[in-house]
């Protein structure tokens, strides 16, 4: 069967970001496929567990790949410091003349993709562009392990997670799509009163609370006092944060001058961004619009700024604005010269770890991972990738089984397949979710 209708029909999407379908992302035309296993975000530690005990199903799965896509060369890249991670990745790439290595540094952002498509190229994605504008497609090693798992006849019905901070049990759990936060936590067991909950890593990840579940993209939920460094930020309104902005910015730079993507060479320099709004300067359009090429990977705000200010989250907001507005990125096309300093501007990640005070829960074993996790009741969002919802195709009352299709992406548009990922009976079907209980 054609690989891309399996990988359709799983409901696979991206694992590793904004979840966008992999059926849809491997229609293009590339010659480079670059599989991310950086591992960047400080404590999560999935992927690094999934090449350490899955590799048989991550190279079957590109083997697959492979003679589907003749013309491709697959680039492996993990940072050079993964001893262990190494050692299984290299007797499978040596074998084949078809798959490299590419080393990456301790730094962050390492498993951004513009960042990672340089270090596989050589050459920049101009802003606002795609790792396709330099024939390159970036998937992630989990989304490779869903495809090898779709090869088996089994669809993307259970997420692999870190869960870490301030719990008794922190590690690597394999839960059912559509698990409570709320109950995942009472496994791990969260050992501070009030806590603050973030999805995905330190760097990039989302403040929720503990009501949200599971979904395609779950990399990892994170634990912690409000008043941790990596969580103050996060709780500011955005009123606060341009408030704030207003009276401490003092134009220091040091936001441009470690910003990633203002070092690969785009024309993002959030100290400008900050001049202007502080100063309420909202007709310099041609600075603020830049905000749309701010990969919100979190250097500036929690690692560079001295006055413990959020550069990226004012950027998220001025996003937010201009995409409702209709404004589109409309720079310069072609390739763009990273910056000559980008060489020794690095942001290593230990000082990340030392500076947002990690280092405390850097310290768990990636192979002792925790039980399979499957709830008495799921609840399982229409929208958990890029594009539009899926359309239900069970009714309320229905017996389902786990693995069986319960909506599907509407024909023509962006979206992905679902499906139940427990046994059980359909209790309800909003335009957001389908829940399931057993
Ligand atoms: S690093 Fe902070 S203080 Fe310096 S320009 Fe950027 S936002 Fe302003
Ligand atoms: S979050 Fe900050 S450092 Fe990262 S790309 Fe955006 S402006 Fe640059």
């Amino acid at each position: 069967m054609d690989i891309l209708k399996i990988i359709k029909d799983a409901g696979i999407v991206g694992a590793g970001g904004a979840g966008f379908p992999t059926h849809i992302k491997y229609k293009a035309v590339f010659d480079k496929l670059v599989i991310n296993a950086a591992e960047c975000e400080p404590l999560l530690e999935k992927d690094l567990y999934l090449i350490e005990t899955n590799a048989d199903r991550i190279f079957n799965a590109l083997d697959r790949l492979l003679e589907d896509f003749p013309g491709v060369t697959v680039y492996f890249a993990t940072k050079e410091k993964y001893n262990n991670v190494l050692a299984v990745l290299k007797p499978y790439i040596e074998k084949n003349p078809r798959l490299e290595l590419t080393l990456l540094g301790d730094y962050y952002p390492a498993g951004d993709e513009f960042e990672i498509v340089y270090q596989v190229t050589g050459k920049s994605i101009p802003p606002g562009g795609l790792p396709l504008d330099l024939g390159c497609v970036v998937s992630n090693v989990e989304t490779l392990y869903n495809i090898g798992c779709a090869l088996d006849g089994k669809p993307v019905t259970q997420k692999y997670l870190t869960i870490n901070g301030e719990v008794d049990k922190p590690g690597i759990y394999r839960v059912a799509i559509g698990t409570g936060f709320r109950e995942l936590l009472d496994h791990a067991g969260i050992r501070i009163g009030d806590p603050a909950i973030i999805e995905g890593g330190p760097m990039m990840g989302e403040y929720v609370d503990d009501s949200e579940v599971v979904k395609k993209t779950t990399a990892g939920i994170i634990v912690a006092e409000k008043e941790h460094p990596m969580m103050k930020l996060r709780l500011l309104s955005i009123e606060q944060n341009l408030r704030i902005a207003a009276s401490a910015c003092t134009q220091c730079t040091f936001c441009t001058e470690l910003c990633s993507r203002y070092l690969l060479g785009h024309p993002l320099e959030p100290h400008k961004i900050m001049r202007s709004v502080s100063h309420s300067s909202y007709s310099e359009l041609a600075i603020l619009s830049s905000a749309l090429i701010c990969s919100e990977c979190g250097v500036c705000e929690l690692y560079a700024c001295p006055m413990g200010l959020s550069p990226r989250t004012i950027n998220k907001h001025l996003k937010e604005i201009l995409q409702n507005n209709g404004v589109k990125w409309e720079g310069q096309e072609g390739t763009t010269e990273p910056r000559a300093e980008k060489a020794w501007r690095y942001v290593p990640g230990d000082r990340i770890k030392t500076r947002l005070r990690l280092t405390e829960y850097d310290n768990f074993d990636i192979k002792s991972i925790h039980q399979y996790i499957s709830p008495e009741k799921v609840v399982l969002k229409l929208l958990q990738h890029s594009g539009t919802p899926s359309v239900p195709v069970v009714e309320v009352g229905d017996e389902v089984k786990a693995g069986q299709l319960i909506a599907e992406y509407p024909a023509g548009e962006l979206g992905a397949n679902l499906h139940s990922s427990i046994d059980g009976t359909v209790k309800s079907i909003d335009k957001n979710a389908i829940t399931i209980a057993k």
